[in-house]
């Protein structure tokens, strides 16, 4: 870059392995080189990048810690510098009597999560990757967690958003108060809008106390779709657990041969339920989750310590990498469908596997009827990696076919945009075209996202 002078003070890199390092995330998305990766650590510098890029036709990709499923940090054309928020990490208010916390947006997940606790409070959306991901990367793709079943996904966390436009505007989305009835919900826009808006330079998040007790229960079941019902039949009752997650029988063999826990090895799937409050009431809400999965054959066994709790999780969080281990091109999708149809989509998912003879592994977020769909190609095999593809489409069609929805938290980014329009109609899909327009007129913000 011969004008690299201009962005002065500015930590900025186009060494040839920074830049390959930058152009991925953790999907398949094949990525273009960028120009250049910047570190800005101001609001005051992010202006001057996206002065920068406006005035020189460069675009700009926003970028978290890259642990997205979507390729949305993933560069698609060589003229364009990735913005790695990474350096504004800092956590620069914490207001006790508001419940609110503000944050840069490059601070980890799991860093807010333990200052807080320290603190007596809690920040509840928990992706499976809060240990890598971060808050801006959290927002721009409204990340979910085992604990929305409950506490609900970052957008209703979110309160105010400062954020640099495309024409090098600061804006402050939303505001303090917990409640606001003024004008278009600019904030609610930001969230999950993937970069393509915005870049976000500050957050204000709310926080909550920390629950006194928890109870963690690991249940064991001989039959998948069992299951599935059994979180319909709870959700349906009058517990609401802060997690259902679901493990089926490939996944607990993937994470046992990659990092053994001790999950058991005759289940065909596991649920993971943790209730969370007051002491006695939740002793009696696990009980009765017990006794609904008993009816149903499930075999639940109680997490005794904070480090059978820890482990347990531990197991749950190593699915991912674990399947990336056994194909590293593998397709993960993340459909969801209404919770009292997850035993029916298990079932259409197991045929699809048999009829196509792939391996199709689920885990997930059951408790929102939000799965982890994994499609077991190997890109190197094309044969193998096309028809991968093909079931991609099929997944969706059964998917929507339940009034579901293609993506419950990784986004659109690349790799699902060009199934955008088996979901969002033509008039919707042009009103979102319409507001990518107002914000960034000329598509220098995050280009080829979401839409093809
Ligand atoms: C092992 C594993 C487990 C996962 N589990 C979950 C899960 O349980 N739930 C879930 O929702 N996701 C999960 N994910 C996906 C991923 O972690 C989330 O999408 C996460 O929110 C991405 O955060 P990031 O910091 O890595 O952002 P990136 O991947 O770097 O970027 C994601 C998007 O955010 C945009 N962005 C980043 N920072 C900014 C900013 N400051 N301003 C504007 N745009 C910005 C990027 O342009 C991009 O569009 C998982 C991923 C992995 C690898």
């Amino acid at each position: 870059m011969n004008t690299i002078d201009q962005l002065d003070g500015i930590e900025l890199t186009t060494e040839k392995e920074d830049l390959v390092c930058y152009s991925y995330d953790s999907s398949i998305a094949a990525p273009e080189i960028p120009r250049a990766v910047a570190w800005p650590r101001s609001t005051e510098q992010v202006v001057r990048l996206v002065k920068y890029a406006s005035a020189h036709n460069i675009s700009l990709i926003p970028r978290g810690a890259g642990t997205g499923m979507a390729g949305s940090s993933v560069p698609v054309a060589t003229e364009c510098i990735v913005v790695s928020f990474e350096k504004m990490r800092k956590m620069i208010e914490v207001d006790t009597k508001n419940m609110t916390v503000v944050v840069e947006p490059g601070i980890l997940n799991a860093t807010l999560q333990r200052e807080l606790r320290v603190l007596g409070f809690f920040y509840p959306p928990d992706p499976a990757s809060l240990n890598i991901s971060t808050i801006g990367g959290n927002v721009a793709t409204n990340a979910g967690g085992p604990r929305a079943v409950k506490y609900g996904v970052t957008r209703d966390y979110v309160m105010e958003i400062e954020a640099v436009t495309a024409d090098g505007s600061v804006i402050n989305a939303g505001g303090r108060t917990h409640k606001r009835a003024v004008g278009y919900d600019l904030r609610n826009l930001l969230v999950g809008s993937e970069g393509t808006l915005a870049l976000s330079t500050r957050i204000r998040l709310r926080i909550l106390p920390l629950p006194e007790d928890v109870i963690t229960l690991l249940v064991i079941f001989k039959d998948l779709e069992a299951a599935g019902t059994a979180v319909t039949k709870i959700l349906s009752s009058n517990v609401i657990p802060r997690t259902m997650e679901l493990m089926d029988r490939l996944s607990i063999e993937a994470v046992e041969n990659y990092k053994s826990t001790g999950l058991p090895h005759d289940a065909e799937a596991l649920l993971l339920i943790e209730l969370d409050g007051h002491s006695a009431a939740i002793q009696k809400e696990a009980e009765s989750v017990v006794d609904m999965c008993s009816a149903l054959g499930g075999e639940a066994i109680v997490a005794e310590d904070e480090n059978a709790r820890e482990l347990l999780w531990e197991a749950r969080r190593s699915i991912s990498p674990a399947l990336y281990h056994i194909k590293p091109s593998k397709i993960n999708e993340d459909i969801v469908v209404p919770r009292d149809k997850i035993p029916a989509v298990l079932r259409d998912i197991r045929k699809l596997s048999e009829e196509t003879g792939t391996r199709i592994i689920s885990f997930g977020h059951a408790g929102d009827g939000n799965l982890h769909v994994n499609i077991m190609t190997d890109k190197n095999n094309p044969e193998e990696y096309r028809q991968g593809l093909s079931i991609v489409k099929k997944l969706f069609e059964i998917t929507l076919g339940y009034r579901g929805s293609i993506s419950g938290e990784h986004g659109i980014g690349i790799t699902k945009a060009p199934y955008l329009d088996m979901e969002i109609k033509s008039r919707e899909m042009e009103l979102m075209r319409g507001i990518k327009k107002v914000f960034d007129p000329s598509g220098m913000l995050n280009p080829g996202k979401i839409f093809c």
